[in-house]
């Protein structure tokens, strides 16, 4: 696997990454929202003939998704959108939708909360076609805090056991579906977390021995930015040494050195095999 750092044009790398959103609310005081999930054949021009559809109803197009299936011969979109300009009712707009050729199934929904749309079309929530759910980085630094308040230095144990299974799970899910060596299984794995949210990672030193990771924006220690006096994560220190276990063949110690939580740009790792 080569190390192609995300660039722009000028070949610079890309200092701040973009956001991503899952769908999951949308609100405008003056839109009528409504949502819909449309699904539909994987062939040229039908995607094309649904957008052309929703602009020519005078439909305007808010957050959505676009995902084409595992098998790659459907596609499905979920999106909200605001009908106030529109000639046609929802339903009008469900049955153009429906009539042209190539899709497969329209599905809508009109109910919001006082103006707050919530998408009540989709589920499992998947990520790379694994059932997945999200948690807000402060539910889980406030959850990380009530561990610390009813258990003292216990609630470190159990978070860097919790960061052990997982990285090793992850592991061994890599391995099953991949064929790649060691080195690139961690790559793909810190690349991952960038996907996920976890963080952005990156390996500033490697050998047999152990290595060096700068990580930025971790989720564990950001809900504690500047509030700490130590480095705060246990969750993720666990995770790597799951994940390097595999990776070195051996026992390994993970130290964080740096943290944000007690006023560093990044938090650092230091992981070194215990031979
Ligand atoms: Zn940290």
């Amino acid at each position: 696997m080569e190390d192609k750092p995300a660039k722009n044009l000028s070949g610079e790398k890309i200092e701040r990454l973009n956001p991503k959103e899952v769908l999951c609310t949308e609100q405008h005081p003056d839109a009528e929202l409504i949502e819909i999930s449309v699904k539909m054949r994987k062939t040229p021009g039908v995607f094309t003939n649904v957008v052309k559809t929703l602009y020519e109803r005078r439909v305007k197009l808010f957050s959505g998704f676009h995902t084409v299936s595992r098998e790659g011969d459907t596609v499905l979109i979920g999106a909200f959108i605001d009908i106030s300009n529109s000639d046609a009712q929802a339903r009008d707009i469900v049955k153009y939708l429906e009539s042209i050729e190539g899709v497969l199934e329209v599905n809508f929904s009109e109910k919001g909360f006082n103006g707050l749309m919530i998408d009540n079309l989709h589920f499992p929530l998947l990520v790379s076609g694994e059932r997945s759910f999200t948690f807000r980085v402060e539910t889980f630094g406030r959850i990380v805090e009530s561990l610390y308040e009813k258990f003292g230095t216990g609630a470190a144990v159990v978070l860097y056991q919790m960061g052990v299974s997982a990285g090793e799970d992850k592991v061994k899910n890599v391995l099953n579906k991949h064929r790649m060596s060691k080195l690139d299984v961690l790559k793909l794995i810190l690349a991952e977390r960038t996907a996920k949210g976890w963080c952005i990672a990156e390996v500033v030193d490697f050998n047999s021995e152990g290595a060096t990771l700068i990580v930025g924006e971790l989720f564990e220690c950001l809900p504690f930015k500047g509030k700490k006096g130590e480095a705060f994560s246990q969750f993720f220190r666990g995770y790597l040494a799951g994940v390097f276990e595999h990776v070195l063949n051996t026992s390994v110690s993970v130290v964080e050195a740096e943290c944000i939580a007690k006023g560093d740009p990044a938090c650092k790792f230091i992981v070194k095999a215990r031979r």
